[in-house]
């Protein structure tokens, strides 16, 4: 095990460590994989469109009914086509013209479509065309929009009802899924009162990690399986380590006890269950102290410091990384933003500004707010994103550009 690690260097280990256990997958019916992530890619059974279709009500032309109608004579109407009739219908029909309505397949003898607000219908069944088409005009070809047995959704893409409008037309019923990640996460401390048993009492506080864990977790797609207070003793964190091995997951989150302290127990009572410490303490603020490690069983552990926004900070970087990991989903990209204000930092610690992303005179800006010490929750409630910079720069003036991440990881489009 390493001691004080990169940020660089802790993704790096967490992406190894996850790749190798990627969340199981069902087959689930396409209305029901939205909101999942996908696991295998989506194939197109058909092309889009499945067959030469009209994208207008009007009339279909052939090379011949087009010079007839170049000439500015009428051109007679050799039949109809509505959508639904098949492809061999169209093709029989025997002319220079047909009356043809939007979708209906288009005769293989076709050459263009004149929509309807472009020529004039005759009692004596010709039409005569007011405004002369490109060839090809308003014919959607076979395949142009998707090609059958292509790979039309990657893995790791979340799915959109978007994207079932388009799976649905190109023949995709059903879709391979990861199934919801299944978490366990515990609170330590015994400083901690649940918010639903409160007032606390002299020296205490409100537990707010493990009713934040729970929701970021939910809001992570995953399902919380075991959800725990564990108090400040060994024991009672290796009991609870031995029910999460015995609850099969795929990853468990606590909060506290991975500093110094003389009750910094976690990482005591992993070596105890015999779980290998992958790296303890990060050069980062907030969240230096976090810990990861693997379960004798191949669970994925973060021990994350209990400052709550140390705990925020990990969970959205870390948790969620690893969980987009054992899910196939790409590193996510930041966006570059210009700074409003100027930021003092050191050399040598990436840091985690509670930030907002807001309109400026020239375009988007980013602001780092008042509040940025581990235990001030205020800014939670104004921030919309997070300013992360590396340990490699210094200080930043205002105007230079720097990277921004929402609080919500789901709030930016996939970009692939
Ligand atoms: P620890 O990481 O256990 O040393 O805790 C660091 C600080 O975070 C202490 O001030 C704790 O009281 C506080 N803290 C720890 N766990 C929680 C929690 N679940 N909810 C709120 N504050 C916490
Ligand atoms: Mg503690």
């Amino acid at each position: 095990m390493q001691q004080f690690i990169s940020m660089e260097e802790a993704y790096g280990e967490i992406e190894e460590r996850a790749s190798r256990r990627l969340i199981s997958t069902a087959l689930v019916p396409l209305e029901d994989a939205v909101g999942r992530i996908l696991a295998e890619p989506a194939v197109a059974k058909l092309s889009i469109p499945p067959f030469n279709n009209s994208a207008r009500d009007g009339v279909v032309l052939s090379a011949s009914g087009l010079s007839v109608a170049k000439a500015g004579s009428p051109v007679k109407l050799a039949g109809e086509l509505r959508a639904g009739d098949s492809v061999e219908v169209a093709n029989g029909i025997d002319g220079d013209a047909a009356r043809i309505m939007t979708g209906a397949p288009v005769p293989s003898w076709a050459e263009a479509i004149v929509m309807i607000e472009d020529l004039t219908l005759d009692d004596d069944g010709t039409v005569i065309i007011n405004r002369l088409p490109e060839p090809g005009a308003w014919i959607r070809p076979k395949g142009s929009d998707i090609a059958e047995t292509s790979e039309i959704l990657k893995p790791g893409r979340r799915i959109i009802p978007e994207h079932v409008q388009a799976l649905a037309s190109s023949g995709v019923v059903e879709a391979v899924i990861h199934t919801k990640p299944r978490v366990g996460l515990c609170s330590t401390g015994e400083e901690l009162v649940d918010v639903k048993s409160g007032p606390p009492g002299s020296g205490q506080i409100y537990d707010s990690n493990r009713p934040f864990m729970t929701a970021m977790m939910r809001s992570f797609g995953c399902e919380v399986v075991v959800n725990e207070h564990v108090g400040d003793t060994l024991d009672e964190m290796v009991g609870f380590l031995n029910r999460v091995m015995e609850a099969s997951l795929d990853l468990v989150v606590s909060s506290g006890a991975v500093s110094m302290g003389s009750y910094d127990f976690v990482k005591p009572a992993l070596e105890a269950v015999g779980a290998e410490i992958v790296f303890h303490k990060v050069t980062q603020k907030p969240g230096k102290p976090l810990l990861f490690a693997i379960l004798p069983n191949g669970t994925l552990y973060f021990g994350l410091p209990g400052n709550p926004v140390s705990t925020v900070v990990n969970c959205r970087f870390y948790v969620h990384y690893a969980l987009s990991v054992m899910q196939q989903k790409p590193l996510e990209t930041p966006v570059r933003l210009r700074l409003e204000n100027e930021i003092e930092k050191p050399q040598g610690l990436a840091v985690f500004l509670k930030a907002q992303c807001l309109r400026g005179k020239g375009g988007a800006l980013v602001r780092a707010l008042e509040g940025q010490e581990s235990f001030q929750t205020m800014p939670l409630l104004e921030m919309n994103g997070w300013i992360v910079l590396s340990e490699h720069v210094g200080s930043i003036q205002a105007g230079e550009l720097v990277n921004f991440y929402p609080s919500n990881p789901r709030g930016l489009p996939d970009i692939f």
